[in-house]
């Protein structure tokens, strides 16, 4: 009996295009090219009586923002609060959801803008000069705290 290979999360072995804007030039190697996707997601809302999502399973954001880590230290830490100040669990509840939900959002927005800029649109690195790179940098990080730049200005 033949099994189809083990497809991994994320990855889809049928897409071979190039990103868009490459083209193959002639008597390049033709042969179908492994894409790897990225998957990042946030829930709408951490918690709902009597459920509650924290780290990964609330928010995945991609690689860039190197930062899912010590969001989830965070939400644990926002739900050891929330239970201190509330008289009632479901009241713990929400009191987390209004606080984590917009910053699970706002960490996968932050990863897109990062991905389109650093990866769907290479810069050409080697041409530019600090001032440039820092520039850049701003843009994608626009309307965002950060821990490279502080409270960027729009
Ligand atoms: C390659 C890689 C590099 C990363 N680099 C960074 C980085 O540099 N900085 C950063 O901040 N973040 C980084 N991350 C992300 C970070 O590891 C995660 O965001 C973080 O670990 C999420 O924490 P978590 O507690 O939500 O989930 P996890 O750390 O995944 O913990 C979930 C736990 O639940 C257990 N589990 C699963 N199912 C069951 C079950 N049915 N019953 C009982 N237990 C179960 C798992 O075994 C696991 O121990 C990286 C992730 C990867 C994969």
């Amino acid at each position: 009996m033949s099994r189809s290979p083990p497809r991994t999360c994320g990855t889809s072995p049928q897409s071979a295009s190039p990103p868009s804007g490459r083209t193959s030039s002639p008597g390049a190697n033709t042969a179908p090219r492994r894409s790897t996707r990225v998957a990042d997601f946030a829930v709408p809302r951490a918690a709902e009586p009597p459920f509650l999502l924290a780290g990964d399973a609330a928010s995945v954001t991609r690689p860039h923002t190197a930062s899912g880590a010590v969001k989830a230290l965070q939400d644990a830490l926002c739900l050891e609060r929330s239970l201190q100040a509330s008289s009632s669990a479901a009241e713990a509840l929400h009191r987390y959801a209004d606080e984590r939900s917009p910053e699970g959002a706002r960490l996968v927005g932050l990863g897109r803008r990062l991905g389109r800029e650093l990866v769907e649109n290479t810069p050409d690195w080697p041409a530019m000069g600090p001032a440039e790179v820092d520039a850049l940098s701003r843009a994608a990080l626009n309307g965002t705290r950060s821990y490279l730049y502080g409270s960027v200005q729009r």
